[in-house]
């Protein structure tokens, strides 16, 4: 599924499923922009990967002004947008409904359903102008679909990225430009460790394959749903989850 010739623009590159979806594209020859709201853990990544020649940007995901600024460093480096956009950055403020404080009600839909609008809108805007036929993956979560106690916030803003997904491919089809969702079920990142291992424990026991994803598993969906093997899939929210929530 080589990407030669191809640049990616990863959110949240800077840990967990986007550090791996940034080494698995470049692996295959993609160059990679690597942003996440952590310099140092972009940079961290950046080493990690191949020697084309890739970037690290700052930049926060949930403000349109930094999202701009990110594009703008883009255009100056590369001279033109993306091919490829994952959506990864995103973040958890877990509470019970009853007793969620609404500043992190909001935190969590402005990163993860607006950070994906905001960066899917500027993106695919240049992709149109430029002709770009490009393809956009949001990492939404497979609780977006289910449903899960302590996540109010969480699932609804998982669920708006699978709904805000297949608008922007309705919305995008005739440009050329695709965009899917992938819900990663139990994946070992950071954003987990942080999970009691007695809930981990549950949790697994419901999982038909019987443990928790790796990071990678989620990277090379992506890398197919930016390949143009998946040239006829648009849409899509494809799970990846060891069985989870079917
Ligand atoms: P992670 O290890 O916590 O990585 C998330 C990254 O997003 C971090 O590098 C974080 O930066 C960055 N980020 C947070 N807020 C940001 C903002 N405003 N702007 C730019 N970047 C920001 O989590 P992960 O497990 O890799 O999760 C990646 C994606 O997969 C998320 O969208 C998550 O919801 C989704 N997902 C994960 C799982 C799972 O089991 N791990 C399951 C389903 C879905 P800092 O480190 O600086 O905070």
């Amino acid at each position: 599924m080589g990407l030669s010739g191809k640049l990616a623009l990863v959110t949240g590159g800077g840990r967990g499923i986007g550090r791996a979806v940034c080494q698995i594209l470049s692996r295959e020859n993609a160059q990679v922009i690597v942003t996440d709201l952590n310099l140092d853990n972009c940079n961290q990544t950046l080493q990690s990967l191949s020697q084309l020649s890739h970037l690290a940007v700052q930049s926060d995901v949930s403000s349109s002004n930094s999202v701009k600024l990110c594009f703008e460093q883009i255009l100056d480096k590369y001279k033109r947008a993306p091919d490829i956009i994952v959506n990864s950055a995103g973040i958890t403020k877990d509470g019970f409904l009853l007793r969620m404080k609404e500043q992190d009600f909001d935190q969590v839909i402005d990163v993860n359903l607006k950070g994906t609008f905001l960066v899917t809108q500027t993106g695919a805007g240049l992709m149109k102008d430029q002709g770009i036929q490009g393809s956009i993956v949001n990492i939404a979560s497979i609780v977006g679909k289910t449903g899960n106690i302590g996540q109010a916030n969480y699932t609804a803003s998982k669920a708006g990225v699978i709904g805000f997904t297949k608008t922007a491919a309705k919305e995008l089809g005739k440009f050329g430009i695709r965009v899917n969702a992938v819900l990663p079920g139990f994946i070992q990142t950071a954003m987990t460790d942080a999970v009691p291992d007695k809930v981990k424990e549950k949790i697994v026991a419901e999982i038909p394959l019987g443990h928790l994803g790796q990071p990678e598993d989620i990277a090379y969906t992506c890398l197919f749903l930016a390949s143009s093997r998946s040239k006829y899939i648009t849409g899509a929210s494809i799970e990846v989850a060891g069985g989870l929530g079917v």
